[in-house]
């Protein structure tokens, strides 16, 4: 395996590079955990996102669409249990002022403290600190604070006659995106009238206070959602998260991820109101091994009990057929956007020896590649090829998303198309002028064949 802190660089630096994630605020000295996107950025964030709904939404009949706003009552995380109850551990080191989350500490050595009370977090940290194991991830000194429970919820003052964050006033930025798919409910129930079992699908913005989050856009305080909460019968629950699991599992391999590098991860210890809940995990080679990228859970009545005791409004669901009138169980898949991200860069980072030389080649699946096809004329300084290869760029950009490029020799341009991970890169030569066609090159086996200029959409079409 590739060395985790070398690949991560590597990612890192490339994103970086080649317009795909920058860090925020960069001019002003950054502002953590929080990354921009740039152009190729968020072609393939786009391209991950609407594959997602492709399977999710398109192609079934039992999944609907929403778009919830980011601001909610503040009841609803309340009624959730998050304010109040959404925290993870934080150890401060009192030497470099580092945070580090406790159960991350703890998980280092075998304990799971996933969810633990904050009582036997801090017994299990004194017995290391004790026999002197305990040292900050940053500068190694053994002088840690205790643990202490830190909230994650991420708070705003919209729509407050002052600018206090009181209690009274405060207003909260979703911590995940399920909320306002439980909101929703009754209004579509009322307007579409699904038939149970149905899903409710959306994709969009969630914010946590996360404590720690030095791993690149693998964990960070303003992030997207893609989630999926399926209403069903408790009758009904067996055999939907089995089709769920295996769908998800499904999409992972359609698009490009081998089945080796991935995992199913059981959760041992389940939330009250959970009856089952597993995780994907990516074996990722920038961050040293496996880690989740998705949840899928089954959650019982819980979250429609709650938003029906809060609100006072009745949240249920009336079976005609069976005259039978109850609350709809929930199971989710919920999964990070920009964890695919992550995900799919580091699948498809390549490095391979071409003639002596390194090539670093993405080789995303053809489907999220943020280009498709990128056109260049032979010569800059030949106008009749600049408008040949111009004119067909023109025409292909109708279809795909194509980039023109006429700068540097045709081997940076191969190279940089390499870098970004454009499946298919077109030159148009003198003989293009004489017979009308083009040369082909191939981004995977890096082969050149020649096409005729009116056979490229067709081939395109077949091979995109
Ligand atoms: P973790 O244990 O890693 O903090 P979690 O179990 O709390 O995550 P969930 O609340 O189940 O995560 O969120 C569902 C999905 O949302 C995760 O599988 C992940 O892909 C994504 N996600 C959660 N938190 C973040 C974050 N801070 N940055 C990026 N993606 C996130």
């Amino acid at each position: 395996m590739e060395k985790k802190d070398h690949m991560i660089d590597k990612l890192v630096s490339l994103a970086k590079r080649r317009g795909f994630v920058f860090p925020s605020s960069e001019i002003y000295g950054g502002f953590a955990a929080i990354y921009d996107y740039g152009h190729y950025g968020i072609l393939l964030k786009n391209n991950i996102q609407q594959a997602w709904w492709k399977h999710m939404v398109q192609l079934r009949d039992d999944v609907l669409g929403l778009d919830s706003a980011i601001f909610m009552h503040p009841k609803t995380w309340v009624a959730s249990g998050h304010v109040g109850g959404f925290d993870d551990p934080q150890v401060d080191c009192r030497k470099c002022k580092t945070r580090m989350r406790a159960d991350h500490l703890l998980e280092a050595f075998d304990i799971n403290a996933d969810k633990a009370p904050i009582e036997y977090i801090n017994q299990e940290l004194d017995k290391l600190k004790t026999e002197g194991k305990l040292k900050c991830v940053n500068c190694g000194s053994t002088d840690l604070t205790p643990a202490k429970q830190f909230s994650l919820m991420v708070k705003s003052n919209i729509g407050s006659p002052t600018d206090a964050l009181t209690e009274e006033n405060v207003v909260y930025l979703r911590p995940e995106t399920c909320g306002g798919i439980y909101l929703e409910y009754k209004n579509i129930v009322d307007s579409l009238h699904p038939k149970l079992p149905f899903g409710i699908a959306q994709v969009g913005k969630a914010f946590r206070n996360e404590i720690i989050a030095r791993q690149f856009i693998f964990r960070t305080r303003e992030f997207e959602q893609m989630e999926m909460q399926y209403f069903l019968h408790p009758s009904q629950m067996e055999e939907s998260y089995e089709m769920w699991h295996q769908a998800r599992w499904n999409w992972y391999l359609k698009y490009g991820i081998p089945e080796d590098k991935l995992m199913w991860h059981k959760h041992d210890k389940l939330a009250h109101y959970a009856s089952q809940a597993y995780d994907i995990e990516f074996n990722f080679r920038s961050l040293g091994g496996f880690k989740e990228v998705e949840g899928i859970h089954a959650r019982g009545d819980w979250d429609l009990s709650q938003h029906a005791k809060y609100s006072g409004v009745t949240l249920d669901y009336y079976d005609q057929e069976k005259n039978e009138r109850f609350i709809p169980h929930i199971m989710e898949t919920s999964v990070g956007l920009n964890r695919l991200v992550l995900m799919f860069l580091d699948n498809a980072y390549t490095e391979e020896e071409v003639d002596g030389e390194v090539r670093t080649v993405l080789k995303f699946d053809k489907r999220l590649a943020p280009i498709k096809i990128a056109v260049f004329p032979l010569l800059k300084n030949r106008p009749e090829l600049v408008e040949k290869a111009r004119g067909l760029y023109e025409a292909l950009r109708e279809d795909w998303m194509t980039e023109f490029d006429d700068s540097g020799n045709i081997g940076k341009r191969y190279r940089r198309q390499d870098e970004i991970g454009t499946p298919y890169c077109i030159t148009v030569d003198f003989d293009s002028l004489e017979d009308d066609t083009v040369t082909v090159r191939d981004r995977d086996t890096m082969e050149q064949k020649r096409i005729k200029i009116d056979e490229l959409k067709t081939f395109f079409t077949e091979n995109l």
